[in-house]
């Protein structure tokens, strides 16, 4: 089969079906929601930034691939506007088939001084936010007997790293909420994965840098080669081009026997 039939196979086989993609302004839920819209599935974007920023995103994604998009300002530390957010799904697309739980944050810092308001909204954001979001959407998905639900874990939610205690606490209960909701939705045609990236260079690795540098006493230089590609025995960032094909491939039917798992992009990182 030439590239383009199977372009074009994965594009009949998702065209109209509707996805929220959560923090997908930027980084690696941009990626997804490129992903996505290329293979013809509507998208709710959510996330923060500037409305012309947006606007210029939706514009992009509807231009380039003909499919419809709305953007949710719900703000994921929040349960009622994760809720929102589903509602505002349905009354546009008439449902929700794909849901991405992909927004988060870091932040670096020895755990004896670690403010607890950064543990709590990065436990808030990484993790609880992925539990509000499956059970405002897993209904319907069980009624429909389709569904893909795909947490962006981390090789972070495999193996830990010093000075990202709440991060790497979170990240290891989202591979635990992965595995529990997988068995709860198998017989009922959804399933329920978690991504495992390596470092990829969005602003969410770029902001770490300094903070990193400053907790191991290393240079910005040094933390990019020593710490970062070092991690990585490719010694490459992953791209957000390579995770957006694999949730693509994870919503396929080929996809359909995947479920409960803990999915490595790494650079054999967690291979070590
Ligand atoms: P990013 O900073 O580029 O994007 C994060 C997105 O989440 C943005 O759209 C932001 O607006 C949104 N967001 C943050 N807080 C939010 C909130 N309270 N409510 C709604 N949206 C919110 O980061 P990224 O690197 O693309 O990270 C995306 C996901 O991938 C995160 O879960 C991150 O932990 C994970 N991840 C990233 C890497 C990496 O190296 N970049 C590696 C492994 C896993």
């Amino acid at each position: 089969m030439s590239k383009s039939q199977s372009a074009n196979g994965v594009r009949g086989e998702l065209a109209g079906k509707a996805a929220i993609v959560t923090g997908s302004t930027s980084g690696i839920g941009l990626g997804i929601a490129r992903a996505l819209a290329s293979a013809g599935v509507n998208v709710v974007l959510n996330g923060f930034g500037d409305a012309a920023g947006i606007a210029r995103i939706r514009r992009d994604l509807e231009q380039s691939f003909g499919i419809s998009t709305i953007y949710s300002a719900a703000d994921m530390s929040m349960p009622a506007d994760i809720e929102g957010m589903a509602e505002a799904a349905r009354q546009t697309f008439g449902k929700v088939d794909i849901l991405i739980n992909n927004a988060g944050i870091q932040h670096v810092e020895a755990v004896e001084t670690f403010p607890p308001a950064k543990w709590d909204a990065i436990i808030a954001i990484n993790l609880s936010a992925a539990f509000h979001a499956i059970r405002a959407v897993a209904p319907e998905m069980k009624a429909r007997k389709w569904g893909r639900i795909i947490n962006i874990a981390s090789a972070h939610a495999l193996v830990a790293s010093p000075f990202k205690s709440a991060y790497v606490a979170a990240k290891h209960g989202v591979a635990g909420l992965t595995k529990s909701v997988a068995l709860e939705m198998a017989e009922h045609g959804v399933t329920v994965n978690a991504i495992c990236p390596g470092y990829v260079l969005t602003p969410l690795v770029q902001k770490q840098i300094p903070e990193t540098a400053k907790a191991r006493g290393l240079t910005e230089e040094q933390v990019v080669r020593d710490v970062l590609l070092h991690a990585q025995p490719t010694r490459q960032f992953v791209t957000t081009e390579q995770i957006g094909a694999l949730t693509l491939f994870l919503c396929t039917a080929a996809g359909a026997s995947i479920t409960g798992a803990a999915l490595p992009i790494d650079g054999g990182w967690t291979a070590q």
